[in-house]
């Protein structure tokens, strides 16, 4: 289950925390979680944002995060913004008219497929973290029979759909 938005984060309580989130789980698990260093380790609360209705103004362009912050659930947060980043070189290269023009062609390549990237993962985070348990409880049991093909097929449509290929 989800934690409640806000959850105090205290560092000193991470590793009885995940005992108890992760009791059952085979012992390699087990051993991780005794192994942590509660004060080397980072937890965050995942979010995204909605799609924001334009990313520049003038000769300034948003990129990665700053445009659409995305959860982390499909691995595609820094994938995005290299995306971006690839884009946005092109069109400044390949634009003899102005910084402003190559910039709202960047922006007008790049917010749709980002938008679509930022509700997928989030479509995927909501089954993957609990929010109806029955089908989270599902995908965990999905993924017991998966050999892998499915995954790399959706990592492949992921890349594909972008300009990366
Ligand atoms: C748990 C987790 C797992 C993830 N897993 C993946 C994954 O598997 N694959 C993937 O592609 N993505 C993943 N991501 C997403 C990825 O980390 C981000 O999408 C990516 O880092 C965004 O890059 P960015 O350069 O836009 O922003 P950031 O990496 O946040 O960089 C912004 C930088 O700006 C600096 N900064 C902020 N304010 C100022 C200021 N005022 N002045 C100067 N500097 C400033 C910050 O310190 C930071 O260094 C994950 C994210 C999380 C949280």
């Amino acid at each position: 289950m989800p934690l409640p938005k806000g959850s105090v984060s205290k560092p000193e309580i991470y590793r009885d925390e995940l005992a108890g989130f992760f009791k059952g789980w085979a012992n390699p698990v087990q051993t991780l979680i005794q192994r942590l260093d509660p004060l080397r380790t980072n937890r965050v609360e995942i979010h995204d944002v909605e799609a924001l209705p334009y990313w520049t103004k003038g000769r300034v362009a948003l990129l990665g995060d700053a445009g659409h912050s995305t959860a982390p659930d499909l691995g595609q947060g820094g994938c995005q913004a290299m995306e971006d980043a690839l884009v946005l070189a092109n069109t400044l290269v390949a634009n003899n008219i102005s910084v402003e023009d190559s910039l709202k062609r960047y922006e007008m390549i790049r917010k749709d497929r980002a938008a679509d990237v930022v509700l997928k993962a989030r479509k995927r985070s909501d089954v993957t973290h609990g929010k109806d348990p029955e089908k989270t409880q599902q995908w965990y049991e999905d993924l017991k029979q998966e050999d892998g093909t499915e995954i790399i097929n959706a990592i492949c449509k992921t890349i594909l759909a972008g300009p990366l290929h």
